[in-house]
Parts: C-alpha cells; sequence; structure tokens
C-alpha cells in the first residue's frame, strides 16, 4: 500500500470519557472553578463531590413521580426495564444512546462492536436474547494464537506443540496445562481470590505471564499481576477444556441485544426511555426515592418508591446519598481500567482464520472478526471487512483518551503493529473508528470477588445495586442481566409491602455463578 494512500485513512473517535459526571454548568447553583481537564475526565470528581454533598446543586422539587427509577441504560438498566415491563419505571440514560459498554455501531450497515464482545449458550443473556427473538450463533472456534510471525490454532490445547517459542518454552505450557487442570478454584475459592495469578504463572516461562497478560487484560480489564488467581484458574482451565466451545454471537457483539432491547421496549415505553439524562443525585429516605437529573440545560427531580442503580459502582458511590461508609469505600475500592476500543473497516478480505485472536506482546491484546458468525451463511456477500481491537490501558495511561490526538497516534499504532504480524496483514483499511471508554472494565483484582462487591452492592431499603460490577468474577453481560432479574423481583416486592426483599437481594448478589 501506497505512503499516499496511508495518508487519506480516516480516524474518527467516539465515545465518552467524562462518564464520572458530566453536568451542565449552568445548572449548578454556585460558582464553579475552571473546569479542569480531570474534571471533564471524571478522575478527581471535583464536581460530583459537590453535587453529592448536596450544597452546589440546585435540586427542585419532586415535580415526576414512578414507581421505580432504573439509573443507567446499558445492559443491566434495559433488561430490568424490560423485566418490569408493565410497571411504573422511568429509566435514566446519560448517554444519548443505550447500550453502555454493549453497544453496537455501523459501517454503512455492517455491524461491529464498541464493547462487550460475545456470550455463552445458555447463560442469562442469551436466554433474554432469545426470549426478544434474537438467535446468537455459536462461534464455534478455539482461539488461535499469532506471535513471532507465526499463527497457531487452537493455542490451548492442540496448538501447545505448535506455538513459535523454544522446546523448554513449549514443555512449560505443557506443564501448565496439566498444573492447572490439578486445581479446583470452587473449592479453593476464598484462598485464590485472596493472592495473584503471578503467584502461579511465574513458575513457568515467561511466555506464560505475557500471554495471560493479553487476555487478562482483554476480559478482565488487569495483567496477571493484577489478577485474582481464582479468575486465573478458572479461565485457564476453560480454555485448557475447550468450554470456550458454548461461546455464541451476532455481529455488533452485545450490542446487538441491547439495540434489541430498545427496539423491542421503545415502541411501548419511549416517553419513559430518556437518553441525554444524567442522574446527580439519589437520596433515599424512609418512604421514597428522591431522584435528580440533568437534561437539556434542566434539573428535573423524580419521587420514586424504589431505585434499580445500575451504573458503576465509582459513579454510583457520588451520586447516592447516605451511604453507609463501609460501603461507599467498598465502591471506591473497585478499579477499572480504560478501554480505547479500535474498529478497522477494509475494503478487501483481510483475515478469516480465528474469531477472536491473542497478540500477546503488542499495544492490543486481540482481535475480532465482526461477522465471523454470519460469515458463512448462505448469500452473505459483505462488502467491507471489519476487525475489532481490544487494546485496554492502564489505569495510569487514561489522560490518553482525553485528547483526540493522541487517541489517532495509538489507533496509528495499533495498526502499524498489526501490519507487522503477519505479511498478509500489510494492508490498509478505509476507515479506523476510536471508541473511548474511559472506565469500561471492572478489574479482576484479588478480593474484589469474594469480599468487596458483597459490601459494595449491599442493598438499601429502597434502593438495589445493579450493574454487572455487582456481579463477577469479571466483567460479564450475563451477570448483568441475571441481577437485573433479581433487581425486578427485589422491586416488585418492596413494591407490594411484602417481607423478604432485603434477603431475597442479598442471595442474588451473593450467588456464586462460576
Ligand atoms: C471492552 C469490553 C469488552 C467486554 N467484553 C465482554 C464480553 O465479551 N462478554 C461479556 O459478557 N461482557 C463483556 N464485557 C462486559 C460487559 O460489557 C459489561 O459487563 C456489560 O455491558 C455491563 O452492563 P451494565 O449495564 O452493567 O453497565 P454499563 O455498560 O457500564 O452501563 C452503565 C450505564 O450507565 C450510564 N451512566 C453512567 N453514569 C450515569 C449517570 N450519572 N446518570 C445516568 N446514566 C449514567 C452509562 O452511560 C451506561 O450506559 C466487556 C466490557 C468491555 C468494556
Amino acid at each position: 500500500m501506497s505512503a499516499s494512500r496511508r495518508d487519506f485513512i480516516k480516524y474518527i473517535v467516539a465515545g465518552s470519557v467524562a462518564s464520572g459526571c458530566p453536568i451542565d454548568k449552568a445548572l449548578l447553583a454556585e460558582p464553579q472553578e475552571k473546569p479542569s481537564l480531570a474534571n471533564i475526565e471524571g478522575e478527581q470528581f471535583a464536581i460530583c463531590h459537590q453535587v453529592r454533598d448536596g450544597h452546589s446543586f440546585a435540586k427542585p422539587e419532586a415535580t415526576r413521580k414512578a414507581d421505580i427509577v432504573i439509573i443507567g441504560g446499558g445492559m443491566a438498566g434495559l433488561s430490568a426495564a424490560y423485566f418490569l415491563r408493565g410497571k411504573d419505571w422511568l429509566l435514566l440514560e446519560k448517554e444519548e444512546h443505550f447500550g453502555g459498554n454493549a453497544y453496537q455501531e455501523e459501517y454503512e450497515g455492517q455491524a461491529f462492536s464498541t464493547g462487550s464482545a460475545y456470550d455463552f449458550r445458555d447463560s442469562y443473556c442469551d436466554h433474554l436474547a432469545k426470549e426478544i427473538g434474537l438467535n446468537l450463533l455459536p462461534i464455534d472456534m478455539p482461539d488461535p494464537t499469532i506471535d513471532n510471525g507465526v499463527y497457531t490454532p487452537d493455542t490451548w490445547r492442540s496448538g501447545l506443540e505448535h506455538l513459535p517459542y523454544s522446546k523448554a518454552t513449549i514443555a512449560s505450557f505443557k506443564k501448565f496445562t496439566e498444573d492447572i487442570l490439578k486445581l479446583d478454584p470452587r473449592k479453593d475459592i476464598m484462598e485464590l481470590d485472596a493472592k495473584p495469578f503471578t503467584e502461579i504463572t511465574g513458575a513457568y516461562a515467561p511466555e506464560i505471564t505475557k500471554w495471560w497478560d493479553a487476555y487478562g487484560l482483554s476480559n478482565w480489564g488487569a495483567f496477571t499481576a493484577d489478577t485474582t488467581a481464582f479468575i486465573g484458574v478458572v479461565d485457564a482451565q476453560y480454555l485448557i477444556r475447550g468450554e470456550d466451545g458454548t461461546r455464541v454471537i451476532l455481529p455488533g457483539g452485545l450490542g446487538c441485544v441491547t439495540r434489541k432491547l430498545v427496539e423491542t421496549l421503545k415502541p411501548k415505553y419511549g416517553e419513559r426511555m430518556l437518553g441525554g439524562a444524567t442522574v446527580v443525585s439519589v437520596v433515599p429516605d424512609a418512604d421514597s426515592v428522591r431522584v435528580t437529573y440533568a437534561r437539556a440545560g434542566n434539573a428535573v427531580t423524580v419521587a420514586a418508591k424504589v431505585a434499580i442503580v445500575c451504573t458503576p459502582k465509582f459513579i454510583t458511590s457520588r451520586i447516592v446519598a447516605s451511604l453507609p461508609s463501609d460501603q461507599k469505600q467498598a465502591m471506591r475500592r473497585m478499579r477499572y481500567a480504560p478501554v480505547p476500543m479500535i474498529n478497522m473497516i477494509f475494503d478487501k478480505p483481510v483475515y478469516r482464520k480465528g474469531y477472536d485472536n491473542w497478540c500477546p506482546g503488542n499495544s492490543f491484546t486481540d482481535f475480532i472478526v465482526a461477522d465471523w458468525t454470519v460469515r458463512n451463511q448462505p448469500g452473505y456477500k459483505p462488502k467491507y471487512a471489519v476487525l475489532t481491537f481490544y487494546s485496554t490501558l492502564r489505569e495510569a495511561e487514561r489522560s490518553l483518551l482525553l485528547q483526540e490526538e493522541d487517541c489517532k497516534a495509538f489507533a496509528g499504532k495499533v495498526l502499524k503493529e498489526f501490519q507487522k504480524l503477519l505479511p498478509e496483514f500489510n494492508v490498509d483499511p478505509v476507515e479506523i473508528r476510536l471508541y473511548r471508554r474511559g472506565h469500561a472494565m471492572m478489574m479482576a483484582v484479588p478480593g474484589q470477588y469474594t469480599k468487596n462487591r458483597l459490601i459494595a452492592s449491599r442493598p438499601m431499603d429502597r434502593v438495589f445495586f445493579g450493574n454487572s460490577d455487582s456481579g463477577g468474577p469479571e466483567s460479564l453481560s450475563t451477570e448483568a442481566v441475571r441481577l437485573s432479574h433479581a433487581a425486578a423481583e427485589w422491586a416488585e416486592l418492596v413494591l407490594a409491602g411484602k417481607p423478604g426483599a432485603a434477603e431475597w437481594a442479598r442471595k442474588a448478589l451473593a450467588e456464586v455463578t462460576f
């Protein structure tokens, strides 16, 4: 490809890094300091602190009523609304679109994911997808690895023999798989969840930690040294045993499910689904919950009987008033990795050998073929080939997402590294789309699953704390759906004044689903 054509690649940067609390300054009751980049980015939460403390934000009297307010319109909020069809709910989402981390975009009608990739057959999310008329298709292919200029299919089983490493390293990979299968993570969950995965991988060839660095960053936002050994062992067993054969998806990743949920709900409940509505305060008291949101320059307060809060905990901890201090601390202890999601659109076929392709040691961890599960359907003739690159950043690198130019430069780096992986990859895309996700991926760090989340997600009398980060052990859409199902039952019990709601919620939240 000529350098001149390379100069014409179109870069589009989208997505909100201001996921913390982007508030229209006109709504603030007191003069504010000049906004700094840090405020905009959401890390310092200066505005949110003032909102939380209740002295800087105009919280008007309630002018609207709803039995249930659902806050956050990602997979959790949308599925809660779906499970509560027919009840009096109001759904508030800060972005103009719904979907959160499971949001689909398109290029000339070809769908691709800007976050959540795939689901598992018979999961809660798969059942919900079926119920709303989506048949997620099997991926039906174990993951390859591309390293040292070599493509190795089925990395963790038949591929072990063929990995492009020394004999001693391959022997170490084999020993690792044998040893991992001897462990019983469900039995030893407390012990494993208390230590980093490197305490296990460190005993083997360094290429093993390098591989899990890529896999962990992409799946749960953490390098091996930051990963709980529990999730490391669970996922290693799952790959070695070939349980990844249960994976299912359609083009668009799990954005296809949120999109279908919106299409299902909108015709009947459109006026109760508000986009561009940023919740700035949730104040529970004995008889009600007052939820204030900012929308189109106005502050509105809704008086609700219950609230289902489906925002990630770093936001939840800043908008919900009167949280017990141990709970607020547990929410704040949760860590989130920033993710620039990069889609490259090619006007010719580039690669169709594997669905999720691991590329350890690069600025991206893996890439996905967007239309993998429909590629062989009769009559399917795509005009473009779309590859989706996962490139989770370290927490300290989050500021890269603030500047559009830095985002474009990063996408260019990903392209260059991709083009060097295999000779046939030296092709230029017609367009590169980067979707910024500032605090996207809950990190599966030691202690988070067995200890911290149970405190962080403890329900209040009239507030249920949903979102996939109330479950785990990694960030999973099916956990968002499972907990929203529980939240819907909980809300109905509270509204009916029946006993047992708190116990029901606690049990659902504490359930270990792995
Ligand atoms: C890059 C990436 C890849 C992933 N891959 C997979 C995968 O392959 N399979 C899988 O199962 N899971 C995957 N996940 C995890 C999955 O995407 C999430 O678990 C799921 O989408 C979370 O849904 P949620 O509704 O709980 O939270 P979110 O998607 O975080 O939704 C929260 C919503 O709340 C909104 N919000 C925030 N603040 C406010 C406010 N103040 N007022 C109103 N609204 C607000 C946000 O805009 C957002 O829409 C991935 C995640 C990422 C980031």
